[in-house]
């Protein structure tokens, strides 16, 4: 018996509109059964979307709650694998009259319960409530190309240092506890390095990871990546990027306005 249970009465609207909007075609953030997203409650407990619905169509019965500390507690042992992995997602008593099965938290659950046990472990609160991983086509074209592990280690256009600021970057590994355990790893040294948490993550070959404290937050970071793929898919087209230069983000940075529009980014304006 696990601590996963299925509760709709504790999925905020907020979660469902981010939901089916990261899922509407024209973002092309995700199709099918692609991506997952996810609420921190304030009790500590994860909602995140249950394995198999789409994002386009999802609803409030379409997600579950976890114990994120039983779920990181499968990542950390080298021991377990995929199956207890699986397990310990599944809501027990919840089995569907059609044949379904219970209902299971998505197998990608610990890209989202990773960035809170690790920010928690560090002091770091109140910057990530809403997160919403996709697998965006501009995107993943770009991981997935020889200039995967350079493209993102310089910002290139300021409106991306003000969404984004500096994202993380992890090589490809099987969706699941393969890539739950070097993703923990990843976070955990960013928070050592920078004393915060990343607001983008770059999985290789596989898709992003956006984290804010609002679900506007998870949309303004995911559509920016979005852009910034192709600013650089064009860039690398016609000769190489050119990004900006350290004194250049620096300057950018020390304006009194950036720190104005980072936080009504985080209000949702
Ligand atoms: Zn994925």
């Amino acid at each position: 018996m696990t601590h996963t249970t299925w509760e709709p009465g504790l999925v905020s609207p907020a979660l469902v509109t981010l939901t089916t909007l990261l899922g509407e075609p024209a973002h092309d953030l995700a199709i099918l059964a692609e991506g997952n997203t996810s609420e921190l409650l304030d009790d500590g407990r994860l909602v995140v979307k249950a394995s198999g619905a789409g994002l386009a169509v999802a609803t409030a019965e379409d997600f579950v709650v976890v114990d994120m500390d039983e779920v990181m507690a499968v990542v950390d042992d080298p021991d377990t694998t995929q199956a207890d992995l699986s397990a310990v997602l599944v809501a027990s008593g919840t089995d569907r009259p059609d044949g379904a099965g219970p209902r299971r938290g998505s197998i990608e659950t610990v890209v989202h319960a990773a960035v809170h046990t690790v920010a928690r472990d560090a002091g770091i609160v109140g910057v990530a409530r809403f997160i919403g991983h996709t697998h965006p086509t501009d995107v993943v074209g770009l991981l997935a190309s020889v200039r995967a592990q350079e493209a993102w280690t310089r910002i290139v256009y300021s409106d991306e240092a003000v969404v984004i600021g500096r994202p993380l970057f992890v090589p490809y590994a099987t969706p699941g506890l393969a890539l739950g355990r070097i993703y923990a790893v990843a976070l955990r040294e960013y928070v050592e390095t920078h004393a915060a948490l990343p607001q983008l993550v770059l999985l290789a070959n596989h898709g992003i990871v956006a984290i804010a404290p609002t679900a506007a937050g998870v949309e303004a970071v995911s559509t920016m990546a979005v852009k910034g793929a192709r600013v650089r898919a064009t860039a690398y087209a016609v000769g190489g990027v050119a990004p900006l230069s350290d004194a250049d983000v620096e300057k950018f940075f020390a304006r009194d306005d950036i720190t104005e529009r980072r936080a009504n980014l985080a209000r949702g304006r």
